[in-house]
């Protein structure tokens, strides 16, 4: 199968520090040199800047895992849009399962979120994706129906074009249970007629979907071969320069 062009994108959650990042990103540039793909890394708040530092030069693109949808405010703990940029986010993940289900986080939430991202000039990558239970109950797409309206309310097709959404089912991310090709496919080709009905066929074809959940260097090939898989969201193989480098070289050489 013809080369394509996708994202890659890591997501460390709650770990490594500023100093390990640093390592990390100059380790990985050099694993991945020659690869003409996009390379994303999420990383926690205190190693944003020396990533970014790190990454200056290569084609790595540093960026959060969440943001507040306030520019400031009274609010302990939370960060705001325009602190991740002065840090050299270019990029932000909102509306994680991880914040949608322990951190009880809404669509409605997201969408702020979202529209603060965009106006702070922060690239988002909006998740969505149904429990266990809810695809037992063949639910699976009256979930995302209702995530996608709730999280993309009030946003232009201008704006839409080319942003990115995951899907995340969350039954597979941390799990070791990926979906299927076949499955993810299922669910991506649904996101993407979402989007032509709301939007128009052009934001459709230009919208970026990836798949998310127990990503692996053994099944990459596989999922990025359907053809509304735009790129890959990897959590824990993200955290070793070894496997996140094997699975972007995977596409680079290889599908
Ligand atoms: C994630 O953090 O979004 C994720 C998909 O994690 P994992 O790859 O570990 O399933």
């Amino acid at each position: 199968m013809a080369a394509k062009n996708v994202v890659f994108v890591g997501n460390w959650k709650m770990y490594k520090t500023g100093d390990e990042a640093k390592s990390f990103v100059r380790e990985l540039a050099e694993k991945i040199e020659g690869n003409t793909n996009k390379v994303y890394l999420a990383v926690p708040y205190t190693a944003i800047r020396p990533a970014a530092d790190a990454a200056e030069g290569t084609p790595i693109v540093i960026g959060a895992q969440n943001m507040n949808d306030a520019s400031e405010g009274a609010f302990t703990g939370e960060i705001a849009g325009r602190m991740l940029k002065e840090a050299n986010a270019q990029f932000v993940i909102l509306g994680h399962s991880e914040r949608r289900h322990i951190f009880y986080e809404t669509s409605d939430f997201v969408n702020r979120k979202l529209k603060k991202a965009l106006q702070e000039g922060l690239e988002p990558i909006v998740c969505i994706g149904e429990t266990l239970q809810e695809r037992d109950e063949k639910r699976t797409e009256k979930v995302l129906e209702e995530q996608l309206t709730q999280s993309f309310a009030g946003i232009s097709a201008a704006q839409m074009e080319g942003l990115m959404i995951a899907y995340e089912p969350v039954w597979a991310i941390g799990t070791g249970r990926t979906a299927s090709p076949k499955e993810a496919e299922e669910a991506h080709e649904f996101c993407r007629s979402f989007i032509k009905k709301n939007w128009s066929d052009k934001v459709a074809k230009k919208s970026v979907i990836l798949y998310g959940g127990s990503v692996k260097p053994d099944n990459v090939g596989a999922l990025l071969e359907q053809p509304n898989i735009n790129g890959v969201l990897v959590g824990g193989a993200s955290l070793s320069v070894e496997s996140f480098s094997k699975i972007i070289n995977y596409q680079s050489g290889n599908v």
